[in-house]
């Protein structure tokens, strides 16, 4: 699933792809936006904003409506220039806008909505900006206080919760335990308001280093190499211990471990040494 980082990259992308010109065509196979075309004709409108909300990718028209879609697994947006051939089957595409430049083509993406400013504001599955820790309007100590208002749940679990920390994924969640020195499984009830300060400031720097004009679509959170020269193939050549289990961890030389973490049994990697389980926290690591 691509974390908020992708999201932020491809929002970035498609508002200068598709910004600031009229909109010549629109297409999709889902009825509901296609009657909201029928209703007000996305030709002849602008796109005037497309930003990231954790996973959410919200594209905001002249007309004032707006689109929200969410990736799940499977979905993705591609950007072509008239005439380029695709990248994907034409059986795959789900949404289609097209500009005078740009074509801009939403494949297999599983949710699309219509939203309006007020039903925007309402829906508690879409983060506010507040919540969302690649948002300037990031508010750190509200963040700090929805986590600990988790004190039952294990930490990595938490840093999933999107209502809680927009933006962060599986990968970041094992990187950001690792570089706060936080065992992932530790109870969120054992935690310092100062360590989840830590970790809420580490995940707004590794999610925002990948989100910088030279990023690539590889997470890097450890620079020991090159994004350029890693290997597609080693997702774990440019991370602390996400994707590393066994191998030794770049600060210490312990063995990275790896288990499944959650009710959604999520994958969690970690160093026994160097994020040692506080005393009270009795979980077997
Ligand atoms: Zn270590």
């Amino acid at each position: 699933m691509p974390e908020g980082d992708t999201i932020f990259r491809t929002a970035r992308a498609l508002g200068r792809a598709l910004g600031g010109r009229p909109i010549t065509g629109f297409r999709s196979t889902y009825p509901k936006l296609t009657r909201a075309n029928d209703d007000v004709p996305f030709a002849g409108q602008t796109v005037d904003r497309v930003e990231s909300r954790g996973k959410w990718l919200l594209m905001h028209f002249s007309g004032g409506a707006t689109l929200a879609t969410h990736m799940l697994m499977n979905g993705s947006w591609h950007i072509y220039r008239r005439g380029e051939r695709w990248q994907q089957p034409g059986v795959h595409m789900r949404i289609l806008i097209e500009t005078s430049e740009y074509i801009a083509v939403g494949f297999r993406v599983p949710v699309a909505e219509m939203h309006t400013a007020r039903s925007l504001a309402r829906d508690a599955r879409i983060p506010q900006p507040a919540k969302d820790v690649l948002s300037s309007a990031f508010d750190g100590a509200a963040a700090v206080r929805r986590v600990l208002a988790h004190g039952d749940e294990e930490i990595g679990d938490v840093l999933l919760h999107q209502e809680v920390l927009a933006g962060v994924g599986n990968v970041f969640k094992s990187e950001v335990c690792f570089v706060t020195g936080v065992h992932p499984f530790c109870k969120v009830s054992a935690l310092t308001a100062d360590q989840v300060q830590a970790l809420i400031a580490a995940a707004r720097k590794l999610v925002g280093a990948n989100v910088l004009e030279d990023s690539g679509d590889e997470i890097v959170t450890y620079g020991g190499r090159k994004r350029r020269t890693t290997h597609a193939s080693d997702p774990g050549a440019s991370l602390w211990v996400y994707s590393r289990t066994g191998e030794p961890c770049r600060r210490c030389g312990a063995l990275i471990r790896r288990r499944v973490q959650g009710p959604d049994t999520r994958v969690t990697f970690w160093c026994p040494c160097c994020q040692p389980m506080p005393d009270g926290c009795n979980v077997d690591g």
